[in-house]
């Protein structure tokens, strides 16, 4: 099957969506799809999975859609390895139809988190907004535990300290935290 070419990543959003089978995930995973293609964010080959699993994920959710351009050109930093099984048993926790697509879309979010800048920038979601809505629907119950709305990387690296017995916070509260801005503000 010949590739396609699409112009730019609305063009190519706007395509997946044409093909999507139907289901709620396909919005985000259309836009990381399409901003990953045009080099927009910091997933790695394959979204960070496998080329088997890459094609999977592709022709259930997109299965009328033709081959696109894949980039091949970006590995995962090896030495990110360990905390990425951690962070991926976190999401892998809280799976919210427990569908195969969420453990996927676990190994996705996990290689955005290990990107330089903000979650949803990684990602090449929206903004921040795109992940809250990404994580509500496909790892609600530790998407409720974001109650005060923290910075998705800052919250997901903050539970795997709690879970470990590790503190790294100088004050009992956020509420009272000199870094709260870094912890809570705008992603921009
Ligand atoms: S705001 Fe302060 S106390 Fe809260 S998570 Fe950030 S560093 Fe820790």
């Amino acid at each position: 099957m010949s590739s396609l070419a699409l112009t730019n990543p609305q063009h190519c959003y706007h395509y997946l969506m044409a093909h999507r089978r139907g289901l709620p995930i396909e919005d985000k995973l259309a836009t990381m799809l399409a901003s990953w293609i045009f080099g927009i964010g910091a997933l790695p080959n394959w979204l960070g999975l496998d080329k088997p699993r890459f094609q999977w994920l592709f022709k259930y959710h997109f299965p009328t859609s033709r081959l696109l351009q894949i980039p091949t050109n970006r590995p995962i930093d090896p030495d990110r390895l360990a905390e990425m099984v951690d962070l991926r048993e976190l999401l892998l926790d809280h799976r919210s139809l427990r569908s195969d697509s969420e453990i996927l879309l676990a190994d996705i979010i996990v290689a955005g988190c290990v990107g330089q800048n903000h979650l949803w920038q990684d990602l090449g979601l929206c903004n921040r907004q795109g992940v809250s809505e990404l994580m509500r629907q496909n790892f609600r119950t530790l998407a409720e535990k974001n109650d005060k709305d923290m910075k998705w990387k800052k919250f997901l690296y903050k539970q795997l300290c709690e879970a470990e017995g590790v503190y790294t916070c100088r004050v009992p509260s956020c509420d009272v935290c000199s870094d709260y801005a870094n912890c809570y503000g705008a992603e921009t």
